[in-house]
């Protein structure tokens, strides 16, 4: 067994010691089976809630009323979850109610597809009562259960399975894509937020290219904010030309479905407020964006429009070699790196020390006297050293009275 889980079989022996039933489940399970790297280690058990937190001295509530407890042990948190089933779904995202349960197969069925549900005792055996081993040998994505039903109750599923089978490259099962296919549009109901994680995860897969197909061919794209119908192509070509290569990051993975769409800059921001990304990503994606722009429309960069870029000229790179296969982008990253400053804050005097000589006095004139000296610094007029910055703030100063 991974060390992860030799951690935690003295959580798993605590709870079965006292007469429950405890399993590793879900991604871990899965994960280990096939040789990847194991994130969190997540717990089923019989117990209920009440009885783990009498169990263990360091609990957390993180989510109590689904029957989830994190133990603290040496360090690590273990979220363990009561055996539950739910019921309900009028909304198609979440049971309208949750009931724990003392049966471990009851709790294996609520589980999206065969590959995360599969249970581990502590003695390393495998419980699989849905043949999720043999689709996990055959790179299978399978809904448990009817496909049409599982994603009547919740319709994220069909984003999940075409987010694992981007992650691990396998392919969706007949039933299961169809199904995907005849409900995308209840993909309406859920929260922007949960499908951006989806399709984030699934841009970032080692079959990226694969599951932007799947979001095309399954109809999913027009159900998500400013996708429509028109753009079935745009999707399509996407995810052709991202076949065989890897986006490394997220900034990355939006820039290029940005570019891919042919957005203007404008929509480009929008596009990132109704996906509900935060000011700062948005900003990341906006710069590269408008670096791969100018790029489009003139090729010769300038050291201005470089220093612009900053710290978003690795994404901006990384989206134009997708579209250039001739693109260069040592030669960008080593102009980069040879600029005077690549932050302000890298010049040899700021605006309080700029007072502080006397030369500028404070007001208004200041910012507009460090930036002209910021950019002079950037283009190489001039030397980034304190005697020359102060000789042409005086001149600046003096030229303005
Ligand atoms: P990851 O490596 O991305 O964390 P994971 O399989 O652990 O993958 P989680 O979202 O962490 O995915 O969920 C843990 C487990 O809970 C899943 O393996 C699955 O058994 C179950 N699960 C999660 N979300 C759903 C869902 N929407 N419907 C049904 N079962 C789900
Ligand atoms: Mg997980």
């Amino acid at each position: 067994l991974p060390q992860e889980f030799t951690a935690a079989l003295p959580i798993l022996e605590t709870i079965t010691t006292a007469g429950f039933e405890a399993y590793f489940v879900g991604g871990s399970v899965r994960d280990m089976l096939l040789g990847k790297a194991i994130h969190d280690v997540d717990i089923a058990t019989s117990a209920y809630p009440s009885e783990i937190k009498a169990l263990f001295n360091k609990t957390v509530d993180t989510g109590i009323e689904h029957g989830t407890v994190m133990i603290l042990d040496h360090g690590n948190g273990y979220e363990t979850t009561t055996f539950r089933t739910e019921t309900g779904y009028t909304d198609f995202r979440r049971p309208d109610s949750v009931n724990f349960v003392r049966d471990l197969a009851e709790d294996l069925k609520r589980r999206d597809f065969t590959i995360n549900a599969l249970a581990m005792r502590a003695d390393g055996e495998i419980v699989d009562l849905f043949n999720g081993l043999e689709d996990l040998d055959n790179h299978i994505i399978r809904a448990v259960g009817d496909p049409v039903e599982r994603f009547h109750e919740d319709a994220l599923r069909m984003m999940r399975a075409l987010r694992f089978s981007a992650q691990l490259g396998f392919v969706i099962e007949d039933t299961t894509n169809t199904a995907m296919q005849a409900e995308a549009h209840l993909l309406v109901n859920i929260a922007v937020e949960r499908i951006n994680v989806e399709l984030s995860k699934l841009m970032l897969g080692k079959a990226a290219g694969e599951g932007l197909l799947g979001f095309a061919q399954s109809g999913l794209f027009n159900y998500v904010p400013n996708i429509d119908m028109g753009r079935e192509l745009d999707i399509v070509a996407a995810g052709l030309k991202l076949q065989g290569q890897t986006l490394s990051d997220d900034a990355t993975a939006w820039t290029y479905l940005i570019d891919q769409l042919g957005l203007s800059e404008g929509d480009a921001a929008g596009f990132l407020k109704a996906w509900k990304h935060s000011n700062d990503f948005s900003k990341q994606v906006k710069t590269a964006y408008h670096f791969i722009q100018l790029y489009r429309q003139q090729t010769t960069i300038t050291a201005w429009e470089l220093y612009q870029v900053g710290t978003a000229l690795p994404i901006a790179i990384a989206v134009l070699k997708l579209n250039f296969s001739s693109f260069d982008g040592d030669k960008y990253l080593t102009a980069y790196h040879s600029l005077a400053i690549t932050n302000k804050r890298q010049l040899a005097i700021d605006g309080q020390q700029l007072i502080a000589t006397g030369v500028v006095k404070p007001g208004p004139k200041m910012g507009k006297i460090l930036a002209d000296i910021e950019h002079a610094v950037v283009i190489g007029k001039l030397k980034n050293h304190l005697s020359d910055l102060l000789a042409y703030a005086e001149m600046l100063q003096s030229k303005g009275e």
